[in-house]
C-alpha cells in the first residue's frame, strides 16, 4: 500500500506541472491602478500573437518577481506627471496607460490610436527584456521613436530581421 502511495504521489506530481503548463510562459501580465479589462485582454492577446505567450497575472504585487522568473509587464492606470510612457529594466516592464491617452478620447480613432500605443511599448519593452536590441527601421516596434507622432507612425509587431532573432533570444532567456 505505501509503494502505491509513493507512485501516486510521483504521478500527482506530474499531472501538476503538466497542468500549469500556462506557467511556463516567458511573459505575465500585472496590472496596477485602473485597468479597462478590455484593454488587458488586448494586450495579452497581441503580446502573445507578437512575441510569445503571456500569462494574465492579475493584480501587480511589489517585490514578487524572482532573477529567473518571466517577463513581467505591468499596465499602470496611474501615474505621476512627468512619468515616461513606458520603461523597463530587470525583466520588468511598466506601460504609463495615463501618458499615452489623447487629449481627445471621446472617437473610436482615438481609442484604437491609444490602444496601440500601448501595444507598441508593450511588444518593444518586453522584446528588450528579452534580450534584442532597439532596431533602426522606423516601422518596427523596436524602432527608438522620438515623437509622439514617430510613435503613432510604427509598428505594432517586430520587423522581419528582428522577428528572425527572437526564437534564439527566447531559447536563451529559457535557459539561462
Ligand atoms: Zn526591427
Amino acid at each position: 500500500m505505501k509503494r502505491f502511495m509513493v507512485a501516486w504521489g510521483v504521478m500527482w506530481l506530474a499531472l501538476s506541472g503538466f497542468v500549469s503548463a500556462a506557467d511556463t510562459n516567458l511573459v505575465v501580465l500585472r496590472t496596477v491602478g485602473g485597468v479597462d479589462s478590455e484593454l488587458k485582454a488586448r494586450l495579452v492577446s497581441w503580446v502573445s500573437t507578437a512575441i510569445t505567450p503571456v500569462t494574465d497575472g492579475g493584480i501587480a504585487v511589489p517585490g514578487t518577481r524572482t532573477g529567473k522568473g518571466p517577463v513581467v509587464l505591468i499596465l499602470a492606470g496611474e501615474c505621476k506627471p512627468g512619468d515616461l510612457p513606458a520603461s523597463g529594466t530587470n525583466g520588468v516592464v511598466v506601460v504609463n496607460l495615463k501618458a499615452l491617452k489623447l487629449d481627445d478620447m471621446t472617437t473610436s480613432v482615438a481609442r484604437e490610436t491609444y490602444a496601440r500605443r500601448v501595444e507598441k511599448l508593450a511588444v518593444a519593452g518586453v522584446a528588450m527584456q528579452l534580450g534584442l536590441l532597439p532596431c533602426p527601421f522606423p516601422r518596427c516596434a523596436l524602432y527608438q521613436h522620438e515623437t509622439v507622432q514617430d510613435l503613432d507612425e510604427k509598428a505594432r509587431g517586430l520587423c522581419p530581421p528582428c522577428m528572425g532573432k527572437l526564437p534564439e533570444v527566447i531559447e536563451r532567456y529559457r535557459n539561462r
